[in-house]
This record gives C-alpha cells, structure tokens and sequence, in this order.
C-alpha cells in the first residue's frame, strides 16, 4: 500500500501540529495528512486539573498572527458556539485552559486532513520521498513535520521507584483522584507543581504536603512587556544567528520568561497558606510545608514510605523529608522519536544531542534539500524559550508552509523589534562583539 504520495506528512496532532494543519488549510495547492496515535485531540489530559489558566493571550492562537481571517481562530470559535459577548463579559485575566483545550478540539474535529488512531513506527528516506509506516499502513511525502511534544523529565534517584511511591506531572489527573497517602512531596517549582500543590490541598485527605524546588524561591512567570518582546519573531531571528554558545547561555539566563508560575497560580496559593496558618492558630494542623531552594541530592526506601535527602541552597544546610508518595513536577525534556531511528546516521546534533534546526525549523541532515523534516517544540536552543510555547506557533506554522510551498504565501514581513538586541556588522574586517575579527 504505497499509493499516497503527500506533500508533508505530520507525526503527533499536538497544538503545533495542528497549527500546522490549520494553516494549510488556506492553501489548498498543497497535499498534507497528519497522524496521531490518540484515538481523538487530547490536549495533556494528565495536568487538566480544575481551575488551571493558560499561560499565553488567546490571540496566539493556531492561525491568528499570519492569518487573521482563517476559520480557525479562537475568536472565529467563540463565535461559532455563540460565546463571543459571555467570553469578553467574564473578563478573564487568563483563560481557562479547558476552554482553550476545547477550541483546540474543535478545529482538530474540522480539520480533514487529520487521521487519528494511527501510530507513526518507522520513517525511512528513498527515492526523493519519506516512507511513512504507521499502524495503519505506508504512505509517503516529501516533507515531514515532527510534532510529537516531549518526554517526561525525571531525576535520576526516581527512576527506579515504584508507581505507588511516584508519577510524574503528566499523569497527575488521572493519579490524584485515588491519593492515599497522608504525607506527599511534590518535586518542583514551576506551574505545574503549584498547580498540583493546589489540587492536593483541594483533596482535603492528605495530612502533609512538602512543596520542594530547586529554585531559590516559588517564581513568578515574567510577562512583563520588555520580556515578552523575546516572544516575537524578530527576536526568534536574532537568536538563531548566535553562536550555539550564547543561545545555550541566554536560554538559561531566560528561565523565568517561560518557566516560572502564573502570577495568579502564586497569589491563589499564598492566600490558601495564609488562610492554613489562621487556621492553625485555632488548632488545625496546617498541612503545607513551602521549601524552595533545595535540591534533592538522593532517596532512600522505607518499606511504603521514602526519604528524601535535599541540599538547602539557602544556609546549605541538609535536609530530610519523608514522604508516602512523590508527585514530579519536574519538567518535559527532547527526546527523538524511535521513528526517526533509520535517519539518526544522517542528521547533525548540536552539543546538547539535540538535532541542528535551522532557520525554517528543518533539521540538518544530509538528504535532498527538497526533502526537509520540520520539528517542533525541539528548538529551545536554535530558536529560543518562545519556541516550546503556543506564542509563535502561528507563526511557525507559516515559516514552514511557506518553506514547503516554496514562496512567500503567507506574509512574515515583521517591524524591527522595539529593543535592538544587536547591530548588524558589514561582513569584513571588523571587531565582533566577541573581540574577533569577523571573517
Ligand atoms: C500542562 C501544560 C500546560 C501548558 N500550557 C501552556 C500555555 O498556557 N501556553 C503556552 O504557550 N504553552 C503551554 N504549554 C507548552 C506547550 O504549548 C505544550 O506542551 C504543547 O502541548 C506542545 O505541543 P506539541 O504539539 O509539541 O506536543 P503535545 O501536545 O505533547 O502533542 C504531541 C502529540 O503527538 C502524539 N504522538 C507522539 N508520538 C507519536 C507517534 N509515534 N505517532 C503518532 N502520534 C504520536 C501524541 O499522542 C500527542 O497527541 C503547556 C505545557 C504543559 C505540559
């Protein structure tokens, strides 16, 4: 079965993927399918946890910011389910996540160039195409575009407990529920351990909640506007052009731009401790223990229960803390697709192991430069910290259906950014901003 002979294929139907396909959409020339082994759009069901937010404005959506009058837009959704007066009416400083969820769901409904229950397995390279095998059967393309998210980050004194002592984050949904424990420690200070701690509070069952991170406090999500000038695609530009040094140095440097935790998620969760410690004054146990700054440094077994052992950054002191049950929220990290095995020979890696993007989000490697495969939410290094989140999707989306397309169909045509993050150097003789000569 090798009849379909597609212009790009998409493995994984996450957002960006989606994106991808719903910006395809408007240019009908172009033969695109995208699998998906869910069997329907899920948008990490693991984290949607009651009365969490979105992180981003609901104007970056999948379409909006290249094509504004596409049908499938976040606005184009309110107004369809008849929304759009309640939606502006509830004022909402950050939109429910269950509702983007949903909008995203919507489009994944409309869209026909999307097949799900199907397993993307092998990709092999021949003949001036990609030879697609799925669950389903083989198809070809002569792009591919990977959006398969990432895989769970867990520390290295984790990885051998049992599912009864720990899960991570992206499971918490569907954990939370049947806690037993009385005592839980939840690893990690980002929003999904806040929103965590916040759910454990709401089961009203567990005796002690330990909150640890490694960060020197519980950090606020920078979405300052010189901050967000770092989500837009000017900066996206620059960036790629540094030297894998610098990009490697500034992502870092930028954690909090991306990493940190609603401003919202923290107040809600200072309140509720201020409210536990009123409480406790009448003779409640407070059942919240906050330890930011420490770092787990290892974990000992004690029958159903652990030790955990934390280095306190803070007066560097150590610490222990025994727990029934850790929750990890520790984070998403890139791991390439088995699919991808058969090409790992011919692909480049930059010094993290992560493939080399360039600037339209195709990797390098050494086939047929009209064969590209485009990944997504894997160029935190090439493209900077907006490039795992919704807030150029869009755009990158229109990056590579213009790449695929082979001319300017959608207009990325941006203003300089209002920060000049560097000049542009005529191309000889002169110092660079490294003291060296450029060549
Ligand atoms: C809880 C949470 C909340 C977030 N909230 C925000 C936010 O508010 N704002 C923001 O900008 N960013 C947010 N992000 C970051 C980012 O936008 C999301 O992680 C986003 O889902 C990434 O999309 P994706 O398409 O790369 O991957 P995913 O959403 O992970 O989707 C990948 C898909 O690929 C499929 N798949 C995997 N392997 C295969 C295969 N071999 N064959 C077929 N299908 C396969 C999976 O089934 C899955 O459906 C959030 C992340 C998390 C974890």
């Amino acid at each position: 079965m090798t009849d379909d002979v597609f212009d790009l294929i998409g493995a994984g139907i996450g957002p960006f993927n989606l994106s991808l396909a719903a910006q395809f959409d408007a240019v009908p020339a172009v033969s695109v399918r995208f699998f998906d082994r869910r069997p329907a759009f899920d948008w990490h069901p693991g984290m949607m946890l009651p009365g969490v937010e979105m992180q981003t404005s609901i104007l970056k959506d999948l379409v909006t910011a290249t094509n504004p009058t596409s049908p499938w837009s976040f606005i184009a959704y309110l107004v369809r389910h008849k929304r759009f007066y309640q939606f502006i009416n509830a004022e909402y400083e950050a939109v429910p996540r269950r509702e983007f969820a949903d909008y995203l769901g919507w489009v994944a409904r409309g869209l026909s160039s999307l097949s799900f229950g199907v397993g993307v397995e092998t990709v092999e390279a021949k003949d001036r195409l990609f030879s697609v095998m799925t669950s389903k059967g083989r198809s070809c393309a002569r792009n591919l575009s990977v959006g398969v998210g990432k895989g769970a980050s867990v520390p290295d004194w984790a990885l051998a407990l049992p599912k009864s002592l720990a899960f991570h984050s992206s499971e918490a949904a569907h954990r939370l529920g049947s806690v037993k424990a009385r005592r839980v420690a939840v690893i990690g200070g980002g929003q999904s351990g806040a929103e965590i701690v916040d759910a454990l509070l709401d089961l009203g069952t567990v005796d002690k909640v330990e909150w640890i991170s490694r960060r020197p406090n519980f950090e606020p999500l920078d979405a300052t506007p010189f901050t967000n000038e770092l989500f837009t695609p000017g900066y996206m530009d620059r960036f790629h052009e540094l030297p894998e040094e610098l990009r490697l140095l500034h992502t870092k440097r930028q954690l909090l731009a991306s990493d940190g935790v609603s401003a919202s998620t923290l107040k809600k969760l200072y309140r509720r401790f201020y409210e536990l410690r009123v409480a406790a004054e009448a003779g409640a146990d407070n059942p919240l223990t906050l330890r930011p700054f420490r770092d787990v440094v290892g974990l000992e077994r004690n029958g159903a229960s652990v030790q955990l052992t934390m280095r306190n950054g803070f007066d560097r002191s150590s610490e222990t803390v025994d727990a029934d049950l850790i929750v990890l929220a520790t984070g998403y990290r890139y791991v390439m697709p088995d699919f991808l095995a058969p090409l790992k020979e011919r692909i480049a890696f930059n010094s993290l192991q992560e493939p080399v993007l360039r600037k339209d989000f195709s990797l390098e490697w050494d086939g047929p430069c009209e064969n590209r495969i485009f990944l997504l939410n894997a160029g935190r290094h090439s493209h900077g910290i907006a490039e795992p989140q919704l807030s150029l999707a869009a755009w990158r989306s229109a990056v590579i259906a213009n790449a695929v397309i082979g001319s300017n169909f959608f207009d990325l045509d941006q203003l300089d950014p209002v920060i000049l993050w560097n000049e542009t150097l005529p191309a000889m003789g002169f110092a660079t901003p490294y003291g060296e000569a450029a060549e």
